[in-house]
């Protein structure tokens, strides 16, 4: 659980869900982690469980990295986790382009302006790690999710770039691919989905949001922070420009 001594890690969304629990497990393994969410409350609370540095930024201003350095000035990241995004469910000709572009904002755009800030002194360094929480809508589409499937599959495209470019730097870069997993994001779409199709919430777990994958479970936070340890470890030094997924075979079909 100590492979990560030495090492910062950069959570962004880390003050909830995914990126709370990768935050506390990349912390257990050793890594002093440094917490950026637009949720100043939640950030803090995460990095005084993790011993950690809380960073209040908001991913979809293009000012951020200057905000997140007059922040934390000494702060040279070694991993970065882009987990931070949100949803928008609509039928294309009535989603909002404002939401449309600020999706590609916090979920392309960031992560390409923090890999921009960060890979020099990876290089310098010798060693990096990104890990891009994409999603089984970076790998399948679903329809009224245009903004989160396009900007997935956008960050696939980024996530594959890095590794090509990081690779003789000692820098790797995978994409995490879950299907729904337990998380406020998820509970607020159940309760949404619930009154729009007037059914309880357990039946639109069971019968609209497992449909597609052969396991019929939520998947966990902390499997999901699992992964993301393993691949920034030792053990995942020759796993690059891979995508993994933990959808429960959905991507099977
Ligand atoms: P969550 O809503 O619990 O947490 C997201 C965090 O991101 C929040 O703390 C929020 O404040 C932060 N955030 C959102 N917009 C931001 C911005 N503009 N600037 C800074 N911080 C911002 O969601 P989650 O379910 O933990 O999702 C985390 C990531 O995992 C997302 O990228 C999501 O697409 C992905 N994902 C989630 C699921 C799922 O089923 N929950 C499945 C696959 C992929």
């Amino acid at each position: 659980m100590t492979s990560l001594e030495g090492r910062t890690a950069l959570v962004t969304g880390g003050g909830s869900g995914i990126g709370r629990a990768c935050a506390l497990r990349l912390a257990a393994a050793g890594a002093h982690v440094v917490v950026a969410d637009m949720n100043a409350e939640s950030a803090a609370a995460v990095a005084a469980e993790t011993g950690g540095v809380a960073v209040a930024v908001d991913l979809s201003d293009p000012g951020f990295p200057d905000a997140w350095a007059d922040a934390v000035p000494d702060v040279s990241a070694d991993i970065v986790v882009n987990n931070a995004g949100f949803q928008h469910v609509a039928p294309i000709e009535e989603f909002p382009p404002e939401i449309f572009a600020k999706i590609l904002k916090v979920m392309v755009e960031a992560p390409f302006l923090i890999a921009r800030a960060v890979l020099p002194g990876m290089y310098e360094r010798g060693w990096g790690r990104f890990v891009n929480i994409s999603s089984v809508h970076g790998l399948r589409a679903s329809p009224y999710k245009s903004a989160y499937v396009t900007a997935k599959h956008a960050l696939e495209g980024l996530s594959k770039v890095i590794a090509l470019e990081g690779a003789p730097h000692g820098v790797t870069s995978n994409c995490v691919n879950p299907a729904y997993v337990r998380t406020p994001l998820v509970e607020n779409q159940i309760a949404a989905q619930a009154r729009t199709h007037g059914i309880g919430p357990d039946e639109v777990v069971e019968r609209i949001m497992l449909a597609p994958a052969a396991i019929k479970r939520l998947v966990e936070p902390d499997e999901v922070a699992e992964l993301v340890a393993y691949l920034c470890g030792p053990q995942g030094s020759f796993i690059t420009g891979a995508s993994i997924p933990l959808d429960g075979g959905w991507s099977a079909h």
